[in-house]
């Protein structure tokens, strides 16, 4: 690709970027390296949400100089990653993520070590040219530098992002086997940023989906999290669904919504992403254990009820089937103990509802995971899976006061049976 001559450089008075929506402290980390001779310049995502008028998340810089020459220049600099080297640049809690600009070169030598055409390290140093091809798509690609305060295209990404598209660089079906976590990264910025997926970038995902199969667990599982606390999960699992991505993350879910029974499935997983997208929408926080164990409650129902059908008690059917669902799916990601372990609580809770007299509910209710699995039978409910009765005892005996507790929770005598009157 002849990079020289599409080269576009966008004056300030050309854009939007203004520098008080700019972090003070990744500033001052593009006038440092300058000052020390090297090229720094924001890019990515704070960039593409600036254009936007949205506030970044975060400030990324590239720059000229190497990782070494990067912490040289600062003091509260720390070194991390070996997949992808990267400078940290600490400013209290403000963190300024620096990468020294990588090139793609074709060749395997260096750093850059592919296996079966996939990305496996990447640390072979290059000039801004080659950052720029290396990147996904055409929008992540923009380069904002405090010389003239202009911004740097050699993608046309300008244009796309005014038109609102996510255009793979170069040739979508090599930079997609390069990278398949890329396909979640389109879905991602889409469903976030409302733009569509250009069409040869969007048509080779269902083809490819299945590479997702080679990206260890841990990090598909991080990318997952990213999708679905982004405040859009609702969209992100349709927009997985369409391009055949969702059967690769969930599998045995995928399989059970085909099993659909008077909508209920799909019902069920609506509601509960669209309470996490409000609680996000809100400020509120969102638990990925609560998500998850929402993303594979259908697979599990079904295990358990097939438990139940052969006459094993409740409680163990929902241990078993949990343990089994769980094996099968943290081979595709790898969800941390710190997760499971609560996924397991919220689910077999669920057993416990059921008990309304003597000191079982008083117990129920100090549960650490009470809330959690209230609101996942909350959702339930809602969704027609089980009686309303249910949770309106639960909704009222949280609120009531110990003496009304004591009342709700007392053995129902059983009415003597009146006798019939005698006839005269
Ligand atoms: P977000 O707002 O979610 O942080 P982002 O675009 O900044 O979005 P990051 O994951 O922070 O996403 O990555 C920063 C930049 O690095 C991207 O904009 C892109 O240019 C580049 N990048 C990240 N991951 C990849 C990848 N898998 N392949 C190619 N380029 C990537
Ligand atoms: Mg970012």
């Amino acid at each position: 690709m002849d990079l020289s001559r599409s080269e576009r450089i966008y004056a300030r008075s050309e854009h939007n970027i203004s520098r008080a929506h700019i972090s003070k402290n990744a500033l001052k980390v593009l006038y440092k390296l300058q000052d020390a001779g090297y090229e720094a310049y924001l890019v990515g995502g704070c960039v593409r949400d600036l254009l936007l008028g949205r506030e970044p998340k975060d400030f990324d810089v590239a720059t000229s100089a190497e990782p070494d020459q990067v912490k040289a220049v600062f003091r509260n600099c720390r070194l991390i990653g070996r997949r992808f080297r990267l400078a940290h640049v600490y400013f209290g809690r403000e963190l300024i993520e620096v990468a020294t600009f990588r090139s793609s070169g074709e060749s395997n030598e260096g750093e850059r070590v592919l296996k079966d055409g996939q990305l496996l390290r990447d640390n072979l140093y290059g000039t801004l040219e080659e950052d720029v091809i290396r990147r996904d798509f055409t929008v992540n690609a923009l380069y904002y530098t405090v010389k003239g305060f202009s911004v740097v295209d050699y993608v046309n990404g300008m244009e796309d992002h005014k038109a609102g598209l996510l255009r793979m660089i170069g040739d979508p079906d090599k930079r997609y086997r390069e990278d398949p976590v890329r396909m979640l990264r389109a879905v991602r910025f889409a469903v976030k940023l409302g733009f569509d997926i250009e069409e040869e970038s969007a048509r080779l995902i269902p083809e490819l989906s299945p590479l997702l199969a080679d990206i260890p667990s841990a990090r598909l599982y991080d990318e997952l999290l990213k999708l679905f606390l982004s405040g859009y999960s609702l969209q992100a699992f349709e927009q997985l669904r369409h391009y055949r991505l969702f059967e690769q993350l969930f599998p045995e879910t995928d399989k059970s919504l085909e099993l659909e029974e008077e909508g209920f499935p799909h019902v069920f997983l609506a509601r509960a992403l669209e309470n996490t997208d409000k609680r996000i929408g809100e400020g509120k926080p969102v638990t990925p254990y609560f998500l998850m164990a929402a993303l594979l409650w259908e697979p599990l129902r079904q295990r358990i009820a097939q438990k139940v059908a052969t006459g094993l008690p409740d409680y163990p059917a929902y241990q078993e089937a949990a343990s089994e669902l769980l094996s099968v799916q943290v081979k595709r990601l790898a969800i941390p103990k710190r997760v499971t372990i609560p996924m397991r609580e919220v689910w077999t809770l669920q057993t416990r509802f059921k008990f309304r007299q003597g000191a079982r509910p008083f117990r129920l209710l100090s549960h650490p995971r009470f809330r959690a699995a209230y609101d996942f039978l909350l959702l339930r409910t809602e969704c027609g899976e089980i009686d309303p009765s249910v949770a309106d005892w639960w909704t009222k005996f949280q609120d009531a006061d110990e003496h009304e507790q004591k009342k709700m929770t007392q053995a129902r005598r059983r009415q003597p049976k009146k006798r019939k009157p005698k006839k005269t």
